[in-house]
């Protein structure tokens, strides 16, 4: 069903006060289609761990509604951490970087990787892929803390958004090259027909 422009203006407006560290614990696959549920009435203000109680106040404020208690169902709001890469232990397999939804891990394949501080939001979505279990997460470093909410979520979204657009990207380039792999092998038949 097609979303009304008033819908679209309260999406943007929930998913601009929810943190976009795209971690999934409300249940939902990333802060946008939270903040669809939320203004479609399918989800509770409550479901974002990340935000904790300031998120859900905003969120309250907007919709103009009650704040109400964390649901722990979802999760507990924990201190700012980071990823950290025990590198001596790291492998390579770049799985870790597959699963980065902000690009905050640097690394090639068979070469150990590194996460770049500054731009992780604390996900945690690269611990279970890693084989070696050599994620650990630490306490934020003091260049993440000092930034406000806002800064945070407009930094992680705009890398967010950048990683999938590349994606969406190399998803369209792939689909082209297997059609044209696909005209050239119709046409060599034709040929030797
Ligand atoms: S940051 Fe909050 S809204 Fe975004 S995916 Fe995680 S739990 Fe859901
Ligand atoms: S490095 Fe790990 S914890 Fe940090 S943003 Fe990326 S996936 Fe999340
Ligand atoms: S998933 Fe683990 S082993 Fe694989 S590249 Fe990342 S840190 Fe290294």
């Amino acid at each position: 069903m097609p979303v009304s422009p008033e819908s679209t203006v309260l999406i943007d407006r929930i998913n601009a006060l929810l943190p976009q560290t795209q971690c999934g614990q409300c249940s939902f696959q990333g802060c946008h289609p939270y903040a669809e549920a939320i203004a479609s009435g399918a989800a509770d203000i409550n479901q974002c761990p990340p935000g904790g109680g300031e998120g859900i106040r905003d969120l309250a404020d907007l919709l103009g509604v009650p704040p109400k208690p964390l649901n722990p169902r979802f999760g507990v709001h924990k201190p700012a951490s980071v990823a950290f890469i025990v590198e001596e232990d790291c492998i390579g397999c770049t799985k870790c970087i597959a699963a980065c939804p902000v690009d905050a891990i640097l690394g090639a394949a068979k070469f150990m990787h590194t996460v770049i501080a500054s731009e992780c939001t604390g996900c945690e979505l690269c611990i279970a892929p890693c084989p070696l279990d050599c994620i650990i997460m630490q306490p934020a470093p003091p260049s993440n803390t000092e930034r406000s909410r806002a800064q945070k979520s407009t930094l992680a979204k705009r890398r967010y958004d950048a990683r999938s657009l590349r994606k969406a990207k190399q998803e369209t380039e792939k689909v082209e090259r297997m059609k044209m792999k696909k005209l050239a092998l119709l046409k060599m038949q034709a040929v030797k027909k």
